[in-house]
């Protein structure tokens, strides 16, 4: 009978955290496979350039920025394949269990498993919204603002993370069109207040978008007040969907603690409740969203598993 390659750690994502957490255990001279998902692409693969990476001083792409990572983990050791992780299972043994980690078609086994499986943004969900991607459409005002300078930009979604890059986005922007479907925010008094009083801020209430308008790129928006039931045509070059992420953490379900939002619990260390899992990146409910600090986590992660490897 063929025995099954059992890996020390399996890492299920490769965007910014996934792909450093491998770079290290790979390093650390654990055997580390990452299944990258192929139908999720990272956060970071939207950004048209990443201009707030240290030591980047003319920036990069997002996609080549992560075609790097990739090489440099690979180089380094690690091996990496395709597949949808849809379950995790532990499988007793004497002394210590393994993780069975099932793909759509094929299943791994490894002492450890790092996740880093990211969120991806909430999308509207109506037609036409993919092909304006990096058209004028973006889910990330700190990486495509700076591309609006001077531009009439709109922000859908009435949360603190709407607000926030609303906010943001006067920076760069000449005016600034918060459209929230309800006739209050949800965000903080403090922000609220921050934008109520921002003059390059307007908000249209009670509103949501029924289509983005455009040839080739984004030109407006039609949009419908569900109050009147009438529709209006809104003139802007940029559009900011803030409604919110949505972790890609649904294989996690039973296995470790979830926050109420799906996003995975971790400590300091990045040790989830089970033991032998670790989280890294946008799938853990973390303050800041960046590929910094997503890089950073993933470090920390592999450290974690690696001192884990090592006391097994
Ligand atoms: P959020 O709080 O869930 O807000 C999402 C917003 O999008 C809501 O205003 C919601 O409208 C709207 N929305 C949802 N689906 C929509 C749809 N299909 N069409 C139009 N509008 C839609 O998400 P978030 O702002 O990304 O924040 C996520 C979490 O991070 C929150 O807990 C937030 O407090 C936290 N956060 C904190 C800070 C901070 O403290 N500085 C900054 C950013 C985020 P309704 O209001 O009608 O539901």
């Amino acid at each position: 009978m063929k025995t099954m390659n059992i890996y020390d750690v399996i890492i299920i994502g490769a965007g910014p955290a996934g792909l450093t957490a491998a770079m290290y255990t790979s390093r650390a001279c654990l055997k580390t496979l990452i299944i990258e998902n192929p139908s999720i692409m990272s956060q970071a693969g939207y950004a048209v350039l990443v201009e707030n990476f240290p030591g980047f001083t003319q920036g990069v792409s997002g996609p080549q920025f992560i075609a790097n990572l990739k090489s440099q983990a690979i180089s380094l050791g690690a091996e990496l394949i395709v597949g949808n992780v849809n379950s995790v299972k532990f499988l007793k043994q004497q002394n210590h269990g393994i993780w069975q980690i099932n793909t759509l078609d094929k299943t791994y086994r490894a002492l450890s498993q790092i996740v880093a499986s990211g969120a991806s943004a909430r999308k509207l969900d109506i037609p036409d919204e993919d092909r304006f991607l990096g058209k004028g459409l973006s889910y990330c005002a700190t990486c495509d603002g700076a591309f609006f300078k001077d531009k009439e930009i709109a922000v859908i979604g009435g949360g603190n993370s709407a607000v926030e890059e609303a906010i943001f986005l006067t920076r760069f922007a000449g005016k600034v069109t918060i459209i929230h479907r309800r006739d209050k925010l949800r965000a903080t008094r403090f922000l609220q207040e921050k934008a109520f009083s921002n003059k390059r801020i307007d908000i249209l209430w009670n509103s949501i978008v029924d289509k983005i308008l455009g040839d080739s790129k984004v030109s407006g928006l039609r949009l419908k007040n569900l109050d009147t039931n009438t529709l209006r045509e809104l003139r802007c070059e940029g559009v900011f969907v803030s409604i919110g992420k949505i972790p890609n953490t649904e294989f996690l379900k039973g296995v470790t603690s979830l926050d109420d939002n799906g996003y995975v619990i971790t400590d300091r260390e990045l040790k989830t409740s089970e033991k032998g899992i670790f989280a890294c990146g946008d799938c853990r409910d973390t303050f800041l969203r960046q590929i910094v600090t997503a890089c950073g986590d993933g470090a920390l992660a592999a450290y974690s598993c690696q001192q884990y490897i090592e006391q097994r």
